[in-house]
């Protein structure tokens, strides 16, 4: 996306600062929107949709029907809570401008680079003294390959140190050239089989296993060479099985080399009231956490395989 006034800019739907968590130290996390996966237990389901949307929380409706009378598109029903016809809705936002009480707020803004890097250069100090920086994650970065590449180059200028999450999904001489600006890459294995991999993220893995080969050969190339994370979200009913660890460290022993640690990443449910908000359905309601001594053995396994397994603490 382009504003010529601004420079590139992408669309965005969060950004945190002083965060602890994907990179070291303290981090601005920005998450862009858009995701071509739909796994089953996403956490952000905020960040699927390439589009702006409206999150509904009914709870706060106070009645007033102030975002009705606005709806240009009649896209608001006359029910309790004033629920939202998605189908009709196009996301123009003037339902959440004008309520009153903060039931209806938008998710998604146009950003450009220069004010992401403004937020940077603000928590800069911050960085500093924990030896933190930016990390860009979605969604899936790699859906929007141009915007976050020059947010990356533009940090490099500046000394910023960056980390990207991705799931792999996307062209590959985009992530090499990303990987090119990155300290750390957290790179996601979800399932090593295809058809179990199509089931759970609504994708084949063949693009997203390539990806990773290649990438691996391409750290070769980088000096100072980026620390590769891999990371296995773990979700019982799904992957949360020794099977699939078994599996996924087979793999990696047989066609990767420059990874610096294997992370395990616990399921939790907080994704749940942000699916009620978009009237999307959650499927992993009644689905345990994944119970510590379950994720102990599982990292167990990728230990005895040799590989450097460490649990995540979220
Ligand atoms: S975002 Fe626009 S179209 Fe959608 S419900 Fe609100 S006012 Fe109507
Ligand atoms: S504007 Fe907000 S508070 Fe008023 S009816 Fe709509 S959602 Fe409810």
């Amino acid at each position: 996306m382009k504003d010529a006034r601004a420079g590139l800019s992408g669309f965005i739907f969060d950004i945190q600062r002083f965060s602890l968590h994907d990179g070291r130290g303290i981090r601005t996390l920005v998450f862009t929107k858009g995701c071509p996966l739909r796994c089953r237990w996403c956490s952000n389901p905020e960040g699927l949709s390439p589009a702006r949307q409206i999150m509904d929380d009914h709870s706060k409706c106070i009645g007033c029907g102030a975002c009705a009378r606005v709806c240009p598109r009649g896209a608001i029903r006359l029910e309790a809570g004033f629920p939202i016809s998605r189908a009709d809705c196009d996301g123009c936002g003037r339902c959440a401008e004008s309520c009153p009480a903060g039931a209806k707020t938008i998710c998604g803004q146009l950003k450009t680079v220069d004010e992401i890097l403004a937020i940077a250069e603000r928590d800069r100090p911050f960085y500093t003294h924990s030896g933190g920086g930016i990390t860009l994650g979605g969604g899936e970065i790699l859906s929007q390959p141009a915007f976050v590449w020059e947010i990356l180059r533009r940090c490099g200028q500046r000394g910023v140190s960056a980390a990207v999450e991705t799931s792999g999904y996307g062209e590959w001489d985009w992530l090499a050239r990303i990987a090119g600006l990155c300290e750390i890459i957290h790179f996601d294995i979800k399932a090593i089989d295809p058809i179990r991999h199509k089931a759970f993220t609504g994708q084949d893995n063949a693009l997203i296993l390539e990806n990773l080969r290649r990438l691996d050969r391409r750290l070769d190339e980088l000096s100072p060479m980026p620390r590769l994370i891999l990371r296995l979200p773990l979700v019982p009913g799904y992957n949360a099985t020794e099977e699939h660890v078994r599996e996924t460290a087979a793999y990696i022993r047989e066609n990767l080399r420059n990874y610096q640690e294997i992370e395990l990443l616990p399921f939790h449910n907080f994704g749940e009231q942000k699916y009620k908000k978009l009237d999307m359905a959650y499927e992993l309601t009644d689905r345990q956490n994944t119970r510590p001594e379950e994720l102990s053995r599982l990292a167990e396994i990728l230990t005895e395989a040799g590989l450097p397994a460490r649990i995540s603490s979220w």
